[in-house]
C-alpha cells in the first residue's frame, strides 16, 4: 500500500520546490517529501523505486483532449485516448464535448465517466456543450451538467458566432465558478481557408485563414468577458495579437485564462509546402513572429497552460487531398518532449515554469487544485509522473498509443522519456 520513490529530482511548482529528494506514497496520497525518508517511520514496510536522478513531478493536467467517444471509436476511445494520456505523463483529461452525439446532456456525461472509470487510466474531466447540441442557439443545461461532473463549457470544434449566447453564457457561468472555454474564429473570415493566411499560402494558391479570424472574436470575447465578470478561458491561441490582447486584459485584471499547443510553438505555415495533411489544424500553423509571440507570452506569464488540443483522425480523414482532409493532430505522447526541447533546452523558461504549465497552472484554470490536483503537496493524492528529460525518444508508431496516428512529428527524435506514471498511487504506465 505504500511506495518510497528515492533518489530523484523533485519539481513541484505549487511549492516552489526543485531539488533532489524522494517521496512517499501512502494508500494513494502523498504522504511525505524530503530529503531522506528511508528512516522515516511512515515508511516502514513500503515498496522502494529507485529513480536513478530521474525528474519526479505532478503527473500532468491536459485542458483539451478530443477523445471521440461516443461516436468515433475507430478514430479513438476513451480508453485508447487515456492511455495515450498517461504514456505521455497525463493524470487529468478534460475532454471536449464535440463527440457524437455531443456532451449536452447527463446521460452522455455520466456513459462517459463509466467509461473512463473502466479503462481505470488516468482522471477523466468531461467539458458539457455550451448550447443545445452545439448548435449555437439555446444554453445547455449548465448547472445540471455541472452537478454531474462538468469541469467547465464549451462548443470547441465550433465557435460560438451568436454574442447574445456567449454573453449570457459567461453570465451563467460566473454563478457557476466554471469557465467557458472558447475556441475563436470567425467563420465568415475563415471562410473556406485551410492554412494560415500569408505570404506562404500566397505562394502556395491555398486558401487561407487570416489571423483576423481568431482575433475579432478574442476581442469581442474580451469585450464580454469584462462586461460579465465571467471567466473567459481561450483555448489554443495562435496569434501575435492574440496574445497581445490577452496580456492587455489581464493586466487590467479580467477574469481571463488561455492555452497554447506544443504544435503552435514547434512549427510553423513553412511546413504547409509539403502539401501534408498532417500539418493541418485549426487554428492553423502560423507565422515565425507568431511563433515568437507564443514564446514570449509563455515566458512572461501570459500564458496559463499548455494543452494538446489532441485530435484523432482516422488515415482516411487525412489521406486526402488538403482542402478536403480533416483538421487537427493528436499530441498527448508529445507534448513532454516538445516542450523539454523547444522550450527548456532552448531556455525559453525553466524547467519548474514549463512543468508548471502542464499541471499546476492548467489544475488552477479548471478548479481541479481544489481536489488536490497539480501538486505534490502533502495529501494531495498521488498523481506523478517520473521522466528522464534526457532520455531521447523516437516518434514512430511504436511509440503512439492513440489509435490515430495523425502526427506531424513522425519521424522526429526528442528528448523526454516517461519512465512511470502514478494515479492516486496506482501505476498506469511504464
Ligand atoms: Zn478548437
Amino acid at each position: 500500500m505504500s511506495l518510497l520513490v528515492k533518489n530523484v529530482r523533485l519539481v513541484d511548482p505549487a511549492q516552489n520546490l526543485d531539488g533532489p529528494g524522494s517521496l512517499l506514497v501512502v494508500e494513494g496520497v502523498v504522504a511525505a517529501i524530503g530529503a531522506d525518508l528511508e528512516g522515516d517511520p511512515l515508511a516502514a514496510g513500503a515498496d522502494i523505486l529507485d529513480g536513478g536522478g530521474a525528474v519526479l513531478a505532478p503527473g500532468f493536467v491536459d485542458l483539451h483532449v478530443h477523445f471521440r467517444e461516443p461516436g468515433q471509436t475507430r478514430k479513438e476511445s476513451i480508453e485508447s485516448g487515456s492511455r495515450a494520456a498517461v504514456a505521455g505523463g497525463f493524470t487529468s483529461v478534460c475532454a471536449m464535448a464535440n463527440t457524437k452525439p455531443v456532451n449536452d446532456s447527463v446521460a452522455i456525461t455520466e456513459m462517459m465517466l463509466s467509461r473512463a472509470e473502466k479503462a481505470g487510466l488516468c482522471r477523466y474531466f468531461p467539458i458539457g456543450t455550451v448550447s443545445r447540441e452545439m448548435k449555437g442557439e439555446e444554453l445547455a443545461d449548465m448547472g445540471t451538467l455541472k452537478a454531474a461532473g462538468c469541469v467547465a463549457f464549451s462548443d470547441d470544434g465550433m465557435p460560438i458566432a451568436n454574442s447574445a449566447l456567449m454573453r449570457r453564457a459567461l453570465e451563467y457561468t460566473r454563478w457557476l465558478e466554471v469557465p467557458v472555454v472558447a475556441h475563436e474564429e470567425d467563420r465568415d473570415l475563415a471562410g473556406k481557408g485551410y492554412m494560415h493566411e500569408g505570404a506562404v499560402s500566397a505562394s502556395l494558391g491555398c486558401l487561407g485563414i487570416p489571423a483576423a479570424a481568431e482575433e475579432a472574436m478574442v476581442a469581442r470575447d474580451l469585450v464580454l468577458a469584462e462586461h460579465t465578470g465571467g471567466h473567459l478561458h481561450l483555448a489554443h491561441l495562435s496569434t501575435k495579437g492574440s496574445l497581445r490582447m490577452v496580456r492587455e486584459a489581464k493586466a487590467r485584471g479580467l477574469n481571463v485564462t488561455c492555452e497554447v499547443t506544443p504544435h503552435h510553438f514547434a512549427l510553423s505555415d513553412r511546413e504547409l509546402m509539403k502539401f501534408d495533411s498532417d500539418y493541418k489544424m485549426n487554428p492553423p500553423l502560423r507565422t515565425e513572429a507568431d511563433i515568437q509571440a507564443v514564446l514570449e507570452a509563455l515566458a512572461d506569464g501570459t500564458v496559463d497552460a499548455i494543452a494538446t488540443d489532441h485530435a484523432p483522425h482516422a488515415w482516411d480523414d487525412k489521406e486526402v487531398e488538403l482542402p478536403i482532409a480533416a483538421f487537427g493532430v493528436i499530441g498527448l505522447e508529445t507534448a513532454l518532449p516538445l516542450t523539454l526541447e523547444l522550450l527548456v533546452n532552448r531556455k525559453v523558461i525553466s524547467l519548474a515554469r514549463a512543468l508548471a504549465l502542464l499541471s499546476w497552472k492548467p489544475a488552477q484554470v479548471f478548479h481541479l487544485d481544489r481536489q488536490g490536483l497539480g501538486s505534490l503537496r502533502s495529501g494531495a493524492p498521488a498523481d506523478l509522473v517520473l521522466f528522464d528529460p534526457e532520455a531521447k525518444v523516437q516518434v514512430d508508431r511504436a511509440f503512439i498509443q492513440s489509435k490515430s496516428y495523425n502526427t506531424p512529428f513522425k519521424g522526429w527524435s526528442l528528448p523526454g522519456k516517461v519512465l512511470g506514471t502514478w494515479v492516486g498511487g496506482k501505476r498506469v504506465w511504464g
